[in-house]
């Protein structure tokens, strides 16, 4: 591609498309959401497939891990495979849309960079002003849902009790707030971008009433930080888990990268230098904890894995064998 059809913030010294910055500003959902009605489903957006013919709902897109997937088809990938796939264009071509910058989709079909940012913008702001109006757990139902789990007594300021809306509506209204713990998810700077939010009910359980746990603003890159940033750190993946190593292994630094699909893309600050991957025992877990080896051993570091030695998760083994 000439490069003077690159916009000039999606360009690199090289010349060439900044693809983790465009995949980061145009979520899958926004551009799926266009062509495809979108319900949410757990942590996931839900609709029919625009790929294939189908009546009952097997298409997935997933913000934080920026990709979609379909279970009728199969097919599946990132942002930028969807708009190859949808408008059998090529991948530059792709790119080329999605800077806001071609016009070989249908004029409903199309999305600008500048909407996608604008929505991204909103809820990293919604995601700071919430985190802001937290208060610490103590004497919360976040104190009683982390003593439930063996995990009593310090709870740094970055978990966090507060009434937060479950959604935002279009026009920008909030949904009723509902009481939730609060995990801040800072960026490479250490700057607050995202949060993730945890419903609970009075008595301190995770929330029945629709998905207990749910990201806003920016989370891919970002990671929980349960200590300073230190040449060594634990990276594991979820709130629970995360706290229960704090208490395992006491004076180590422990950050959480709050999902299977970040764990490869928590960016790291440049002086840490040796990384202990700390996976769920299942499948899945091994599966991420292989995919963040292998991006961060291309990066040079240092990297180790560890798995719980007792029960699926690290907050398992601490009540099994520790609390
Ligand atoms: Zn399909």
């Amino acid at each position: 591609m000439p490069t003077s059809s690159i916009r000039s913030c999606y360009k690199t010294a090289t010349g060439q498309i900044d693809l983790a910055r465009l995949k980061q500003d145009v979520p899958i959902t926004t551009v799926a959401g266009l062509i495809t009605k979108l319900v949410r489903s757990g942590t996931e957006m839900k609709g029919l497939c625009p790929l294939h013919e189908e009546r009952t709902p097997s298409f997935y897109a997933n913000d934080a891990k920026g990709v979609f997937h379909c279970f009728g088809c199969g097919r599946g990938g990132d942002v930028i495979a969807f708009v190859q796939q949808v408008g059998g264009r090529s991948f530059l071509e792709s790119c080329e849309w999605l800077m806001g910058s071609s016009s070989f989709c249908p004029p409903e079909h199309r999305v600008t960079v500048a909407q996608a940012t604008a929505t991204r913008q909103a809820n990293v702001h919604r995601a700071k002003k919430e985190f802001r109006r937290g208060v610490a757990v103590e004497g919360t139902v976040v104190e009683t849902y982390l003593a439930n789990r063996g995990l009593d007594g310090q709870i740094p300021g970055c978990i966090r009790h507060s009434w937060v809306p479950r959604f935002w509506r279009d026009d920008g209204s909030e949904g009723a707030r509902q009481p939730a713990m609060i995990a801040a998810v800072q960026d490479v700077d250490g700057s607050v971008v995202g949060i993730q939010r945890t419903f609970l009910d009075n008595e301190g359980r995770k929330s029945r009433r629709g998905s207990p746990r749910l990201s806003l603003g920016q989370i891919r890159g970002g990671a929980l930080r349960l200590g300073p940033a230190r040449p060594e750190i634990m990276l594991t993946q979820g709130v629970e888990d995360g706290l229960a190593l704090t208490r395992m292994f006491p004076g180590a630094t422990v950050w959480a990268a709050l999902g299977d699909g970040n764990l490869a893309h928590v960016a790291l600050p440049r002086h840490v230098r040796c990384v202990t991957l700390c996976g769920d025992a299942d499948e899945a877990g091994r599966a991420a904890v292989r995919r963040a080896k292998r991006a961060f051993e291309a990066l040079g570091l240092d990297v180790k894995t560890l798995f719980p030695r007792a029960g699926k998760d690290f907050n398992e083994e601490w009540l099994l064998l520790h609390a």
